[in-house]
């Protein structure tokens, strides 16, 4: 079946899916669908040329790209990603959480990467077309919700190396997820890596670039081998200013109940500013809990922590929303945050967000994008 459907000023060419899965397989891949790994029925692609801008908008079924072997991203990895959920409200209406911000990031990773701006309405209408035809795929279970993932490659085929693409494919597929740590809020227990770094000054650590992941991997195998879940970057330079753990940016409480305050590192341009940090810095104010933007050394934390003054250390990302720290190792030893247990900040902080982007929570910052 073939038809169009407009959405801001764009025209989706609609393709459905013949192998639409029925209801009945739908709900058994919903009632356990871990992270990443089903997909819904349709996807969609845009796109790009010097010479028309974007075009060829469509929706169409979920399936393979076939790529010249030259295609020039499969070489130079001119790839940026974004990451974002479709929560079920309760009145069962669809909604996404500050997409304009994602919209906006994107932009920015592509100027980074020197690739061409998608502009915040196509994005969002990208979303809003997938959401139409796959909106029964927004799952209704507790903490359950539907991953977007729209990113953008290079399409160019040619091995030249010295200028960017100058065509692209962005693409938009959707996976429902259900909670992203398996057994609930754990703790998880982090290494301190001096032996590898995430992002240098100038370099692309502010992009959300897929490179930045592949370079991640050896780090966060190293992190596995030392016991540890994940891994905690540092800067560059020093080696011993805290930037992010793994794909999660970080804040650090000091002092407890209503004197504790909240200390994240400062988007120093080697960091990614998340959507959730920005979010958290915030409602925590609106809590009664002051944020700063600072600078905290490992010699610092250790300390702090030893000390009592640091309460509790949390990670906080789309995916896995906020993870609360308990432990941490490096090469010059190891500590514990607090008693290792998730603390009241970080657990009122996760149930605020949560309850905002699950809409049973006013929302009173504009901050919810309802879809059909
Ligand atoms: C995506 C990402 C984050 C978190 O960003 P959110 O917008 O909160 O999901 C943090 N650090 C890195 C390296 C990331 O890629």
């Amino acid at each position: 079946m073939n038809s169009s459907t407009t959405t801001s000023g764009l025209t989706f060419d609609v393709q459905l899916s013949p192998q639409r899965k029925t209801p009945q397989e739908r709900a058994a891949l919903l009632d356990d669908p871990g992270f990443g790994t089903v997909f819904t029925d349709h996807m969609v692609t845009i796109r790009y040329s010097e010479e028309k801008g974007w075009y060829d908008a469509r929706l169409e079924p979920y399936g393979p790209v076939t790529l010249d072997p030259a295609t020039a991203s499969l070489h130079y990895a001119q790839e940026i990603f974004e990451g974002l959920k479709a929560y079920r409200h309760p009145d069962g209406t669809v909604a996404c959480f500050r997409p304009e911000a994602n919209a906006a990031r994107f932009n920015r990773s592509a100027r980074r990467m020197a690739m061409p701006e998608l502009g915040e309405e196509l994005f969002v209408g990208a979303i809003e077309t997938l959401l139409r035809y796959d909106g029964e795929w927004v799952p209704s279970q507790q903490s359950s919700s539907l991953y977007l993932r729209p990113f953008m490659f290079a399409t160019d085929v040619g091995l030249g190396v010295n200028n960017p693409s100058r065509t692209y494919l962005f693409m938009l597929i959707a996976s429902p997820s259900g909670a992203y740590f398996s057994g609930g809020v754990k703790p998880v227990t982090v290494w301190l890596s001096e032996d590898y770094t995430r992002a240098a000054p100038g370099g692309t650590g502010e992009a959300k670039f897929a490179g930045n992941y592949a370079a991640s991997f050896l780090a966060q195998a190293q992190a596995v081998e030392q016991g540890c879940d994940q891994v905690v970057w540092l800067d560059a330079v020093e080696h011993r200013w805290v930037e992010e753990m793994g794909g999660m940016n970080l804040f650090f409480v000091f002092g407890s109940g209503d004197d504790a305050r909240l200390v994240t590192p400062a988007l120093t341009g080697t960091l990614l500013p998340g959507i959730t940090r920005d979010s958290l810095l915030k409602l925590a104010p609106e809590l009664g809990w002051p944020t700063e933007e600072g600078r905290i050394s490992t010699d610092r934390w250790r300390e702090a922590a030893l000390s009592g003054e640091l309460t509790e250390v949390f990670a906080c990302g789309t995916a896995a929303v906020i993870t609360p720290v308990g432990h941490v190792k490096g090469p010059g030893g190891e500590f514990t945050i607090g008693d290792g247990t998730p603390g009241p900040v970080t657990t009122r902080l996760r149930e605020e967000l949560v309850a905002l982007q699950y809409g049973t929570r006013a929302d009173t910052h504009g901050w919810i994008r309802t879809f059909a």
